[in-house]
């Protein structure tokens, strides 16, 4: 089938669509009567399924949580494919040079929140099912487009949609990169609490728990001043100041995404390391020993781990505050498949045993895996070769995608690797011959797996 030559005959279409779906600034928002997610999400969702509906495909609107799209030929009536997008974006912030909520075309690229992440997906796969209807009328198997609004925020889109519906047994999202993401670490938020001692007023550092964060700040008596300024005379990361009859001190490190804290420099844990090595307060010691300063493997907490397919545990004290006399941490694990929610909270219960400090919440998902080997997998590779003329392999990751809780999925696409499309930063785009390309996989994709 010629898909090309359909989807660019098809693309000024395709852009009038996506132009229309970014203008809705579908941030979450204060939920309304059947708009959970509020209003203008809402009104993302009814648009892509009235496109659909036009286009000849049967659509409903899932309480407004999600919709769907089904596309079932003649004499068949199950669906074997699941493709998953989501509608909702994050907010626009600062720094673009073209209106957030309006699309621009420049360069060859459309600019717009959510070109990429995820609305253009969005559109590409409603296109792709079109093109496949429209130039393979005898496919043996039904598809299902799922069209989320809560992927930014907790997905409780698709905890909604499992109520309600089934999930086809096989689903890919277009909602990461290229080639395809089988195996995501399971990820594990916990809190730890501390008191500190009176030579320690405060300690504060990291905005999200996300993230090595990149600034710390402690306050500390008035008695450390000078070893302290001496200290810190030959470290660049650390400023050392008299305020207010006390002494701040402050570390600047870098930030990264705490899925890959390698790249970054924890300003929290090098603040305490620093302070540990000038002022014997339990609480500051014991995490010095716990969270050491340059090390994310865990080790200090006993749950270093690593296996061939997901790779090794990482484990980032990303927060800190203080209420008080008491600290307050938060920490960020990704582990891999060898290891267990488990074994890793009682790894962490045996390592705080005696330090004072106690574990107060722990929050975790199982990693997720699906078979490299398996028809999907399989299917999806054959298309981005066919398309591309890349061979793919599936990629292992230590973030969470949208099919994280989904068995049977896999992320694919729409990122190639060493591309920046500034998802969730300022002046998102797609190139329009990519926006065209991902269509073009998608339908090769859902005629390969139903055809
Ligand atoms: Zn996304």
């Amino acid at each position: 089938m010629n898909y090309s030559k359909f989807v660019k005959e098809k693309a000024p279409e395709m852009i009038k669509l996506l132009g229309h779906l970014i203008a809705y600034k579908s941030v979450m928002d204060t939920p309304q009567i059947g708009m959970p997610f509020g209003k203008e999400a809402a009104a993302a969702l009814d648009a892509v399924l009235s496109a659909a509906k036009k286009l000849g495909f049967d659509t409903r609107n899932i309480d407004g949580y999600c919709g769907v799209a089904d596309y079932l030929p003649e004499g068949c009536s199950d669906i074997k494919l699941g493709i998953l997008c989501h509608l909702d974006v994050v907010p626009a912030g600062e720094g673009w040079t073209v209106p957030p909520y309006f699309l621009t075309e420049k360069d060859n690229k459309l600019y717009g929140r959510g070109a990429t992440d995820d609305k253009g997906p969005a559109v590409s796969a409603l296109y792709a099912l079109y093109a496949v209807k429209t130039l393979c009328p005898s496919l043996k198997h039904g598809v299902r487009l799922i069209f989320g609004t809560n992927e930014e925020n907790g997905s409780a889109d698709i905890a909604h949609y499992l109520t309600k519906e089934k999930m086809p047994p096989m689903v890919f999202t277009p909602d990461a990169e290229y080639p395809v993401i089988n195996c995501e670490k399971g990820m594990i938020r916990l809190s730890l609490e501390g008191k500190l001692s009176d030579k320690v007023k405060s300690i504060s550092g990291g905005d999200v728990i996300n993230a090595v964060p990149a600034r710390a700040r402690a306050i500390v008596g008035a008695e450390y001043l000078d070893v302290l300024t001496k200290a810190a005379a030959g470290i660049y990361e650390v400023s050392v100041s008299c305020e207010d009859g006390m002494t701040a001190v402050e570390f600047n490190g870098k930030a990264a995404h705490a899925s890959i804290p390698d790249g970054g420099i924890n300003a929290i844990t090098g603040l305490i390391d620093f302070l540990a090595r000038y002022i014997k307060d339990d609480t500051v010691c014991a995490l010095s020993r716990l969270f050491k300063f340059g090390h994310n493997d865990g080790s200090g907490v006993g749950i270093k781990m690593c296996d061939d397919q997901s790779g090794a545990l990482t484990a980032v004290l990303s927060l800190a505050h203080t209420e008080g006399e008491k600290l307050v941490c938060g920490v960020d694990i990704r582990f891999p498949l060898c290891g267990s929610l488990d074994m890793i909270h009682k790894g962490i219960e045996g390592a705080l045993s005696g330090t004072g400090i106690t574990l107060c919440e722990f929050n975790g998902t199982k990693p997720h895996y699906t078979d490299p080997s398996g028809e999907l997998v399989s299917a999806l590779l054959k298309a981005y070769k066919d398309v591309t003329g890349e061979v793919g392999e599936c990629i292992a990751i230590g973030g969470g995608t949208y099919v994280h809780e989904i068995g049977g999925g896999v992320a694919f696409g729409v990122e190639h690797d060493g591309t920046d499309y500034h998802i969730h930063g300022a002046d998102e785009f797609v190139p329009i011959d990519e926006f065209i390309q991902n269509t073009v996989i998608f339908a090769k994709a859902i005629e390969e797996i139903c055809g």
